[in-house]
C-alpha cells in the first residue's frame, strides 16, 4: 500500500470508528445499568449477561481507541475493564460510575473534536454520546442555556450542535446530518441580530433548513417579523422542550431508518472483509460466513436485508445455496447479490434464473458494491417497513406487535421476568378532527408515537393498535413500575401543545395496564388492558388504571 493509500485508509478507519463510538457507548451504558431506573431489579443471569457485554466493549474499545488517535479512549476503557474483571463485577457502586463516566468525557471530547469545527460549549455533558443521525444546530449565546436544551432534547432523540455564532454553524451547515436550525434571535451577547438581517444570510446558506426561532420577546412585531422571515416556529424562553421536540419531529418528518444488514457469503476471507469493511464505512452492517454450512444459523442471527453471496464456493454453489434461501418463507423476498469472477455471460444469467437480483463482476469497486448494495437493501428494507410498520407513525403495525407481544411473553416465561403491556386511547379524538381538521389530528398522532419511541427504552415495544390507540410492551417490567412510566408520559403529553395553523390545543390519553405473570398469555393481558383502559375513560380520561390480578 502506497503511503497516500494508507492514510486514506486510516482515514476511513478512524471516522467509523468515530461513527460507532455513540452506539457502542449507548449499548455500554445500557449494559452498565438499565436506562430507566424505575423498573425491575433485573435477574442474577440478565446481570452476569450484560456484564459480559460490557466487558466486550470496553475490551473493544481499549483495544482501539489508541490505534485511531484516541489514547485517552483506550486508557478510560482500560480502567473500567479492569474493574468489571472483578468477580461479578461487584467492584461496588463507589468504582464503576466514575469510571464509565469518565470514558463517557473521554468519548464526548473525541466526538466532539471530530464532528464539529466550532468551539465546544463549556460543560457539554458526558451523554451527549446519544446516537447519531437527529441533528439539529443550535446558535445560541448563552452557553448555560444552550446546554440546557441540547440535554433535553437528547431525551427526544435529538443531538444538538450548539454554536455561539451564526457564521460558525453556517460553515457547517453543508453537513448532510443537520435537519433544522433552532436560532435564539435575541443572540451574539445582548444585542439583538434582528431577525431580518440573519434570515438575509441565512438565505445565502448552502441547503435551506427548517428554521424554529426562540426568543426573550413575545411581542407581535417580533413574532411577525420572524414569521415572514421563514421561521416555521416561534417559542418564547423559557423554552418548553416537549413543544420544541414535538414542532422539530413536525419539521423534520423523520422516522428512523435502522441500517442495512448485508449477510456477506464469501469463501477468501480477505476479500470478503475488504467488502465488509467497505459496506461498514458506508454505514451498513456486515457479517461475514465463509462456510455454507452455517448457513442456518448465520440467517436466524444476521436476519440480513441483503444477501452478498459468492457464485463459486466450497461444497455447494452459490446458485444452489441461492435456491436453498429461497425454499424458506423468512427469506423469499430477500434481495441476493452474486460476486463472480465469470466473465462468460452464461454464469450470472444463470443466477439471475434462479432467483437472484444482480450480480457484480470481480474484481468489484467498492463504490459499485456500495451503491448496489444500499439501493438494493433500501428497497427491500422498505418493502418490509410497509409492510411492519404504521405508514402515519412509523410505528409497529397491529399484526407485528402481536407477534412481538408472544415473542416477548415467551422470554419473560423463560427469564422468569415481569413484562407489561399498555394499551393506550387517545381522549375524545374525535373532536379534534372535528374541530382542527383531520390534518391536525394525524399530527396528534404522530407528536404521541415520537413521544413513546423517544422516551421507552431500546428493549420496549410501542406500536399503533389501530386508528387512535396504542399498545406498548415494557419488558422486564412489572405493573406498578409500568404504571409510573406511563404516568410520567401522560403528564408530558398532556402538556404539550400541539400547534396547527394558528389553532394552539392540547391532547390527554387514557391507559391500561396489565402484566405478566398476574395475566398469563397474551390473550389474557389483551383482555384485562382492555378492561383497565375502558376503567380509565369510565372514570374520567387523562388517567391510568393497572389491571388487578385475576
Ligand atoms: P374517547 O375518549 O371515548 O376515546 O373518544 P374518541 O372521540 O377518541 O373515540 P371515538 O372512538 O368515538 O373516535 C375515535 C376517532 O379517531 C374517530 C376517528 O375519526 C379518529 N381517527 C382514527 N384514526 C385516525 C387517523 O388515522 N387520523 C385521524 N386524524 N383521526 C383518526
Ligand atoms: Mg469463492
Ligand atoms: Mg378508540
Ligand atoms: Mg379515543
Amino acid at each position: 500500500m502506497s503511503n497516500e493509500k494508507l492514510a486514506n485508509r486510516l482515514a476511513e478507519l478512524k471516522h467509523r470508528f468515530i461513527n460507532q463510538l455513540p452506539d457502542r457507548m449507548k449499548r455500554l451504558q445500557e449494559a452498565l445499568h438499565p436506562p430507566e431506573g424505575e423498573q425491575a431489579p433485573p435477574s442474577a443471569a440478565d446481570r452476569e449477561a450484560s456484564l459480559s457485554t460490557a466487558r466486550e466493549l470496553t475490551h473493544g474499545l481499549a483495544g482501539s481507541g489508541g490505534t485511531f488517535g484516541f489514547p485517552e479512549i483506550s486508557d478510560a476503557a482500560r480502567a473500567l475493564g479492569d474493574a468489571l474483571q472483578e468477580p461479578g463485577g461487584n467492584s461496588g457502586p463507589e468504582v464503576i460510575p466514575p469510571l464509565l463516566e469518565e470514558l463517557q468525557t473521554e468519548a464526548s471530547k473525541a466526538l466532539w473534536r471530530v464532528d464539529s469545527t466550532s468551539r465546544p460549549v463549556p460543560g457539554r455533558p458526558a451523554s451527549t454520546t446519544a446516537e447519531l443521525g437527529r441533528t439539529v444546530f443550535l446558535i445560541e449565546a448563552n452557553q448555560e442555556e444552550a446546554s440546557d436544551i441540547r440535554l433535553k432534547l437528547l431525551h427526544f432523540g435529538y443531538r444538538v450542535h450548539a454554536y455561539d455564532t451564526l457564521d460558525a454553524a453556517l460553515r457547517d451547515v453543508e453537513d448532510e446530518s443537520a435537519l433544522a436550525l433552532i436560532v435564539d434571535c435575541d443572540f451574539s451577547a445582548g444585542e439583538k441580530l434582528g431577525v431580518q438581517a440573519l434570515t438575509e444570510r441565512l438565505s445565502t446558506a448552502p441547503r435551506k433548513l427548517p428554521l424554529v426561532f426562540i426568543s426573550e420577546l413575545d411581542d407581535f412585531d417580533t413574532r411577525l417579523a420572524a414569521v415572514r422571515h421563514g421561521g416555521q416556529a416561534y417559542f418564547t424562553k423559557p423554552v418548553r422542550i416537549s413543544e420544541l421536540a414535538a414542532t422539530l419531529d413536525t419539521l423534520t418528518e423523520r422516522v428512523p431508518q435502522a441500517p442495512a444488514k448485508v449477510l456477506i457469503i464469501e469463501d477468501d476471507e480477505n476479500v470478503a472483509r475488504f467488502y465488509a469493511e467497505s459496506l461498514n464505512a458506508a454505514g451498513m452492517t456486515a457479517t461475514l460466513l465463509s462456510n455454507p454450512a452455517g448457513l442456518a444459523q448465520a440467517l436466524s442471527e444476521s436476519k440480513p436485508d441483503l444477501i452478498l453471496m459468492d457464485l463459486y464456493l466450497p461444497v455447494c454453489d452459490g446458485i444452489e445455496l441461492a435456491s436453498l434461501i429461497r425454499q424458506q418463507d423468512a427469506y423469499v423476498s430477500v434481495p441476493i447479490v452474486f460476486l463472480s469472477s465469470e466473465t462468460a455471460e452464461e454464469q450470472p444469467l444463470l443466477a439471475l434464473k434462479h432467483g437472484a437480483d444482480d450480480y457484480l463482476t470481480k474484481p468489484v469497486d467498492p463504490a459499485r458494491l456500495i451503491s448496489v448494495v444500499r439501493s438494493r437493501a433500501r428497497r427491500a428494507g422498505v418493502l418490509r417497513e410497509q409492510i411492519d410498520h404504521d405508514s402515519l407513525t412509523g410505528l409497529l403495525n397491529h399484526g407485528k406487535l402481536e407477534e412481538r407481544l408472544e415473542l416477548e411473553l415467551l422470554r419473560a416465561r423463560r427469564l422468569g421476568q415481569p413484562l407489561a403491556f399498555a394499551m393506550i386511547d387517545l381522549d375524545h379524538f374525535k373532536s379534534v378532527n372535528d374541530n382542527h381538521g383531520h390534518a391536525a389530528g394525524d399530527h396528534v398522532l404522530r407528536a404521541l408515537s415520537r413521544l413513546l419511541e423517544g422516551r421507552l427504552r431500546r428493549t420496549d415495544v410501542a406500536g399503533r393498535y389501530g386508528g387512535e390507540e396504542f399498545a406498548v410492551i415494557l419488558t422486564d417490567t412489572d405493573g406498578p413500575s409500568a404504571l409510573r412510566i406511563l404516568e410520567s408520559l401522560r403528564e408530558d403529553f398532556a402538556e404539550l401543545k400541539h400547534i396547527v395553523d394558528t389553532a394552539s390545543f392540547h391532547v390527554t390519553f387514557s391507559c391500561g395496564i396489565a402484566d405478566y405473570p398476574a395475566h398469563s398469555n397474551a390473550s389474557s393481558l389483551r383482555a384485562a388492558a382492555d378492561t383497565a383502559l375502558y376503567y380509565a375513560k369510565r372514570r374520567g380520561r387523562n388517567r391510568i388504571e393497572l389491571a388487578p390480578s385475576p
